[in-house]
């Protein structure tokens, strides 16, 4: 049932009179380094937070054997961070509204040399409408908000009458294990909200992401003598650009998948990092390519890995030097697929009237082609994934901000939707 003109008007006040506290507590979050496998600290952190706020916490960790067996388990490797997972649930008096999750990851991308940084990435810092800072946008100012959405309901007076679950993960920016856990955990309800930063539009559909590891073997001789050698970097190179003709075939397929027919290049190959060889006068022995792909929804991870195996090994085979010594390829982090938001559902309606409330615009949607955790939710608990979050700019870059009105707009749209969806009972008595 749509809000009274009373309720929203408390919740909108609420959510304001919180705000400067919500910037300051957003910093808190930037200033943990909380990148993959350093999570622990903001972990406990935001437990402690969840605790103080009377949630039940349950903390918990990640069960490799139970991801390993999931279809879209991403690959456990010794880089995998090993920080839990922490939920907190709000459960009240009585149970008479729709649930919730609301999720938040705390894992953030490296941040690369601090020098091309105007200030120190890990020292939040607010110039104008913007807050700086790596992981500021992607994603703690939206792991603040779901905080402090929720603590804007209960000022005004208010708690939501249906559960919610706060569950804050890890391992989002390389497998999507921290979100898939909580699904093997049991957890449910009837629609999750994720506040990645999203340009205040809420997410249509969103690509697989898969990542793999291309090693090279090459001949090593010295260097005058390099005819009789085989490079394996420059072998690399040659599987790197028969890996961009499968980007391109991917992407010429982009007419038979519903929403990516107006993106540009839906599908982008990342040759993310890249060593190999040992000395500049030898020739190098050795080359090792970290890759990540995308792929359309509706294909199934195991599908697209198989082509980039045969993609590999086909090209291999045309290759004189290949032919005998052919590339391993390992699958070592994301293994997802994508999904869509099938337009019309319910959870979407009231999410549209919130933003409406909140900004005085329509909700727009948009397509995506980078991972997020809502395919958990769509895919596995197929329920109505909403992911609807701030704007931003240079999120995995140099100088990531968010914008601080733009953080103001979406929590009081989050604070708005939670009431409607699971509505509200009054706190007190
Ligand atoms: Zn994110």
């Amino acid at each position: 049932m749509p809000l009274s003109d009373n309720v929203r008007t408390a919740i909108i006040d609420a959510v304001e009179q919180g705000f400067p506290d919500q910037i300051e507590f957003t910093k808190v979050l930037v200033r943990f380094p909380s990148i993959r496998g350093k999570e622990h600290e903001v972990v406990d952190f935001i437990a402690g937070e969840l605790a103080e706020r009377g949630y039940e916490v349950d903390q918990f960790d990640m069960d490799p054997a139970a991801i390993e067996a999931h279809e879209g388990g991403g690959k456990i490797t010794p880089e995998h961070s090993t920080a839990p997972i922490v939920v907190g649930t709000h459960r009240p008096r009585n149970e008479a509204g729709r649930s919730l999750i609301l999720q938040s990851h705390v894992d953030v991308v490296p941040a690369g040399p601090d020098t091309m940084w105007r200030h120190p990435p890990f020292e939040p810092h607010v110039e104008g409408d913007w807050l700086y800072g790596r992981g500021g946008a992607d994603m703690k100012a939206g792991q603040a908000q779901i905080f402090f959405a929720m603590d804007a309901l209960r000022r005004a007076g208010f708690a939501p009458a249906g559960r919610v679950h706060l569950q804050t993960v890890v391992e989002e920016e390389s497998t999507g294990n921290g979100a898939l856990m909580t699904y093997l955990k049991g957890y449910d309800a009837d629609a999750v909200l994720i506040p990645e930063p999203e340009e205040e539009m809420l997410v249509r559909a969103n690509v697989g992401t898969l990542w793999f590891q291309v090693e090279v073997q090459g001949k090593p001789v010295h260097v005058r003598e390099m005819g009789s050698g085989a490079n394996a970097i420059d072998a690399a190179y040659r599987v790197v650009a028969a890996l961009r003709g499968l980007e391109a075939d991917w992407n010429a397929e982009k007419g038979d998948h519903r929403f990516f027919e107006d993106l540009d290049h839906p599908i982008n190959l990342n040759i993310g990092k890249i060593e190999g060889g040992d000395w500049a006068s030898s020739v190098p022995s050795w080359c090792r390519v970290d890759c990540r792909i995308a792929l359309f929804p509706g294909i199934r991870a195991a599908e697209a890995a198989r082509r980039i195996e045969e993609t590999i090994s086909t090209f291999a085979a045309s290759d004189p030097y290949l032919a005998n010594s052919p590339p391993k390829v390992t699958f070592n982090g994301f293994f997802s697929e994508g999904y869509t938001l099938e337009p019309g559902s319910e959870a979407e309606a009231v999410l549209g009237r919130a933003h409406q409330a909140a900004t005085g615009e329509e909700l727009q949607s948009f397509v995506t082609p980078g991972y997020l955790d809502c395919r958990v939710y769509q895919l596995y608990n197929r329920i109505p994934s909403l992911c609807y979050g701030p704007i931003s700019e240079n999120i995995h870059g140099v100088d990531e901000r968010v914008s601080v009105e733009s953080i103001r707009r979406t929590t009081i749209a989050m604070a708005l939707f939670i009431a409607e969806w699971c509505g509200v009972e009054a706190l007190g008595d």
